[in-house]
Parts: structure tokens; sequence; C-alpha cells
């Protein structure tokens, strides 16, 4: 076994020989004829001529070898159902739905928006996507009207994929009337819509000649082969849009070949899941981990998936834990907003399940804090592996490599570059590369590795534009801020974006929702600048305590603030210190989590919260407003 050094120093020296090697982890139809092209910078061409398919990958290469081992494992604690698909079963269910998008005229090249909640449906209309070369587009369930309508316009889909409701806490959330709305709105509108009706809304609307009842479709199918349609390892697989947490979202386009061997690769050498085995991530298919690790990454290895619909607490707070037990899970992908979620729960469930057959959490999608990465370690006994990753690259960029070497772990470090990235750290003024310890942009120097986004979907200026012309050299910009210890070791400081200037200094939010967090009556918080005509901008803070009760006492509020102002004097020096400190029982977030640190400037400021279409809570903006008075 080779150490990570080696491992990482050969993907960057030779990368044609590295990633020629790890393509044949993949099926081709036709083997690539070069490994790269990189005649025209930013853009890159992976396994140029080679010919594959996702859906090929993903399912009918296993028939051979493991047909009656479970590949989807569906469980929905909101309708009680739990169901397992082998990959016979799961080919049947594809061919079936691929069939149906046939029948509709659906071709190589066309997209298909999926608006879906977390149902095995959503998994076999992806596959049959991409069995057939169209371009899906999935699009978080429950996304407002407008927000569809954008990335409808901005797809141009011939067809749509929906379902009457999600569920979330035991409640119906209505999905049609939305996809009805954005139909309205949107310049494009699909031809047809697929509905895949679970029996949840009652008199819902039905637009004659463009609504289809999937059911009713697929009774004409049942036996039906669909032959795979192969692609140039370089045509596009799908489209997927940021998140939004800063501005306006931007179409990620997937390539076929290069993502394929991507996740493959992560698959043994990151995650360390064999074939055969159970990966879980409690993501959305919504999401790039979705996409990446629920539906692609484990079913391409011949690994089992979990699709989860339910919160982490219901019916209580032992849920994943129990998944975990029943179904051997080997590895765990989860964020550190739910385990915060956890954490805040009772201990008990922690300790409920058996759940020695996991062997790594992997969490990503914000800065893991420190208190929160001892306390899952220590419950778990088992590593607990921060990674860091954006929807752009669809596979980590920062981590350890268990399946490889895997480090000692250091808190709040998300490791070290992955095989592929050649990531430097450097200075947003002069672009140079920073001194050990001192704090820069991370940066990916081109060409990006395999599967990464290939560009902006309809848009290559964009990509050019918002990725590669940050600095006078042409370097992948991350839009985060890094530091990289004597070590080696990778920290992440938050984004460039959300920086606030006092008097002159340059500080990070993330920094100070560190020296923050540090008190330990302290659950979660957020740091935003606020205007101020002296300093040019304050910090202020917002958290959540452990323990709202701790507020009760008359007086408690006030000597709390200042004790948490000076937590961050203590640690960061006086420049640093949040000018006030707002305690709050929710934090406004994004549908994937993340704090929208926009929304609650705005609010502090006195200005309008701004487009709050990926809000989670509403409530939350309502916090935020009553603790600053506006
Ligand atoms: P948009 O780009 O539309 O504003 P977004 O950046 O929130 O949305 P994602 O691609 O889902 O959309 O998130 C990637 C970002 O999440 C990273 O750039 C980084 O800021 C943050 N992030 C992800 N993983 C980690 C991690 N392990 N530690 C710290 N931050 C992380
Ligand atoms: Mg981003």
């Amino acid at each position: 076994m080779s150490s990570y050094e080696d491992f990482h120093r050969r993907s960057i020296e030779d990368p044609e020989g590295f990633w020629g090697e790890q393509a044949q982890m993949i099926h081709w139809h036709k083997p690539p004829q070069k490994v790269r092209d990189y005649s025209k910078p930013p853009f890159c061409k992976w396994f140029v001529g080679g010919e594959t398919n996702l859906c090929y990958n993903a399912v009918d290469r296993h028939l051979a070898e493991r047909a009656n081992q479970p590949a989807l494992i569906y469980i929905s604690t909101e309708t009680d159902e739990e169901k397992v698909y082998t990959f016979a079963e799961l080919h049947r269910e594809v061919n079936r739905f691929a069939a149906v998008l046939q029948s509709q005229g659906l071709q190589k090249g066309d997209r298909v928006i999926i608006y879906m909640p977390m149902i095995a449906e959503a998994l076999f209309a992806v596959l049959a996507c991409v069995r057939l070369g169209a371009v899906h587009s999935v699009v978080f369930g429950g996304f407002a009207a407008y927000n569809l309508a954008v990335r409808i316009d901005d797809a141009k889909p011939k067809l749509m994929i929906t379902s009457d409701a999600g569920m979330r806490g035991g409640k119906a959330v209505p999905y049609k009337h939305l996809v009805d709305e954005s139909c309205s709105l949107a310049k494009f509108p699909p031809e047809k819509v697929i509905l895949i009706n679970r029996g949840l809304v009652k008199d819902m609307a039905i637009t004659e000649g463009r609504d289809l009842d999937y059911a009713t479709l697929r009774a004409q199918h049942m036996d039906a082969e669909v032959p795979i349609t192969w692609l140039e390892s370089n045509e596009p697989s799908y489209i997927l849009y940021t998140s939004g947490t800063t501005g306006i979202p931007k179409g990620v386009q997937r390539d076929t070949g290069g993502y394929a061997v991507a996740l493959a690769s992560t698959m043994k050498h990151l995650y360390a899941v064999n074939p055969g085995e159970t990966m879980f991530a409690t993501s959305d298919i919504g999401w790039v981990v979705g996409h990446s690790y629920i539906i692609y990454g484990q079913l391409i290895n011949g690994s089992a998936t979990i699709l989860y619909e339910g919160l982490p607490t219901r019916p209580d707070a032992g849920i994943w834990w129990k998944i975990v037990q029943d179904y051997k899970v080997r590895s765990m992908f989860s964020s550190p907003t739910a385990i915060r979620v956890l954490k805040s729960q009772d201990p008990k469930y922690m300790r409920m399940y058996d759940i020695s057959c996991l062997r790594y959490l992997f969490l990503a999608g914000e800065p893991l804090d420190e208190p929160t990465s001892r306390w899952i370690t220590d419950s778990l006994q088992i590593p607990v592996i921060d990674h860091y990753w954006q929807t752009e690259t669809g596979w980590p960029m920062l981590s350890y490599l268990p399946g490889v070497d895997l480090k000692p772990n250091r808190f709040g470090s998300p490791g070290f570059p992955v095989y592929g990235y050649d990531i430097k750290v450097i200075s947003e003024g002069t672009g140079e590369e920073v001194p050990r310890g001192d704090k820069g942009v991370l940066v990916v120097v081109p060409p990006l590795p395999p599967g990464c986004l290939s560009t902006v979907w309809g848009d290559d200026k964009r990509f050019v534009q918002s990725y590669f012309s940050s600095f006078k050299e042409m370097l992948y910009t991350s839009s985060d801020w890094a530091v990289r210890d004597e070590d080696g070791y990778f920290f992440i400081l938050g984004r460039t974006d959300d920086v606030i200037n006092v008097a002159g200094h340059r500080l990070g939010t993330r920094e100070i929702e560190e020296a923050i967090q540090a008190h330990s009556a302290v659950a979660e918080v957020a740091v935003i600048g606020v205007a101020d005509s002296v300093k040019g901008q304050v910090p202020v803070g917002f958290c959540r305590l452990r323990d709202p009760t701790l507020l009760d006492e008359p007086g408690a509020e006030a000597r709390l603030e200042k004790e948490v102002i000076g937590k961050v004097q203590e640690l960061l020096g006086a420049v640093a210190k949040p000018h006030r400190v707002h305690f709050v029982n929710a934090l406004p977030k994004t549908r994937s989590g993340k704090l929208l640190r926009r929304s609650i400037q705005a609010l502090a400021e006195g200005r309008d919260p701004g487009d709050l279409s990926t809000l989670d809570d509403p409530n939350s903006l309502e916090e935020v407003r009553r603790a600053v008075g506006h």
C-alpha cells in the first residue's frame, strides 16, 4: 500500500498514468483513446473517445455477479415503508422507467427536470435518464415555484418528473401545485409532466394533455428492456445547480466518463467501501452529495445505498443508528448540522443499537466545529472524517483517505488534498502562495481532475469568469479561505465573501464563530458584519444556546452576552470582539443546512432579507427580527 504522499504526488506528476489506471475501475463500451486533452484551458476533457454509460455502470454491469444482492434500500419513516431492491429488481424498474420516458419521445441530449421527494422512483428516474443519454437536472424538492421556474428556463427541459408530495415530520408537503405554478412562470416549460402519485394529496389539479400518470404508463412497459445509449466520456450526464448560499445558482455541468471514474475511485480509496457492502448518506438527492453518494457512487461500486425519507429525530433520535445496525452500514456520510441536531438530544439514543459494523463517519457541507467533532467522535468511537468539497467538484477535494493511508485526525481540519487536486493557498492580493500558517484563498491549479464541472451549463464564459479569473494566473478559485499548517493539514476558514471589514481589518466570520463556539453554553452560532458609520462594519453574533432556559433568570442574557464577547476577545483579540451577541431559538439556514448569513445581515441592517426561496424554517427569520428589534 502506498503512502498518502506518494499516492497524491503520482496523481499530480503523472496524471495520465494515474487516471489511466483508475479508469479501469469502470466499464467502457469503447476504451478511451486519450486520458486527457487540455488543449483549451481551463476546459479539460477526460478519457477522450471513450464510450460509457452511468446507468450501465451502476446497474447492468453488476447483474452477472450480484443480481440478488441489495442495491437500493429505501426507508421512509414518514410513510413507514422499508423496501430492498436487488440489482436485478433495480434493473427492471429502471428499464420500465426508461421505456416510459422513451414513449414520450425523450432522446439523447434532452433535459429532464426531476423535482421529487426521497422515494425510490426518484432514483429510477435519474438512472433511466442517463440510460437514454438524456441530461437530468434534479431540483431539491421543496424549493418554491420561482426557484423551479428559474432552473426550468436555464435547462429548458423536454420533460419534468414529479410527485404529488413529499413528507416531512409526518405531514405531506404538496409538490404538484408548485410544478404547475413554475410551469406557468417559466418561459420554456416542459411538454409533459410525469407524475408519481403517492396518494398524499386530495383534489390535485391535473392538466389534461400535459400531466401523465406514471403508474399507468409503467403498467404498459412491465417487460421493457431498453438498450443503453453509449456516450462519449465528455458528453453531459447532468446539470446540478449550486445551493445558492451566496447568490444566483450556477448550473454545474457534469461529464460522464470522468465522473464515473472519480466516483469509483473514491468509493475505494476514500470511503473505503467494498462491493457488496452498504454506505448510508443522509443527504438529499437534490444536492451534490445525493448525486454522488446516494445515487451513483455506491451503485457504480456494486455496493448498496440507502435512500432515507425522514428526519434524524423521528420516531426518535436513534433512527439513523438503527438503520446502521439493521443494514450493516460500513461508511456513513452526514453533515455537521445534522450532528448538532443529534447532539441536542438525549445521549441515550447514541447507545441503543449495535453499530459495531460502522467503520467511518464522513461529514461535509460546512465547517465542523471542534466541540461537535469531539462529541461525535467520543460517542461513536470510530474515526470521524471531516472532508471538504463543492457542488462544482462533485467529489471531495480535501479529505483523509482511509482506503489508502489514514493519517491521524486533527480536529477542525478536513485533512489533505485528495489525489487529482493540486491545491494551493494563495494571497488574495498578490496571487502568490502564502507561507504555511497564513490565511489565503484555496485554489486548485488546473486542469481540474476527472468528474469536476466541465462548464457552466450553456455559459462557457461564466465558467471562465466565475471560477478561473480571480487571479493573474489561471487558477480555479474555491471562494473559500483556508490555512495550511506546518504539517500540511488544511483548515477552511469560511467563504471569501463572508469577510467583514472592521476598521480596516479583514476578519473571517468563521473564525469569530469558532471562538464563540468555544463557550460551552453555545450550540450554534452565526456571525455577520453590520454596517457601522465609524468602523465600516462590526461583527454581530446570533447564538442558539444548548439550554435556552439558561436565559430565564433575570439578568442572565446580559451576563451571557458579556461572557461570549469576552471569549472572543480572549481568543482573537479586541478587533474581533462582537459588537452585540443576540440569543435566538433558531438560525436561518438553507434547505441544505447552511447558514443564510446574507439574510441575517440584511435583517440586522434593517433591510429586506432578499431571496428566501431556499430558507428552511421561516420561524428562524422571526427569531432574528425579534432579536434585532426590526
Ligand atoms: P453557492 O455556491 O450557490 O453559494 P454553496 O457554495 O453553499 O452555494 P455547495 O457547493 O453545496 O453550495 O457548498 C460548497 C461549500 O460548502 C464550500 O465551498 C464551503 O464553503 C462549504 N463546505 C463544504 N464542505 C466543507 C467543510 N468540510 N468544511 C468547511 N466548509 C465546507
Ligand atoms: Mg459555492
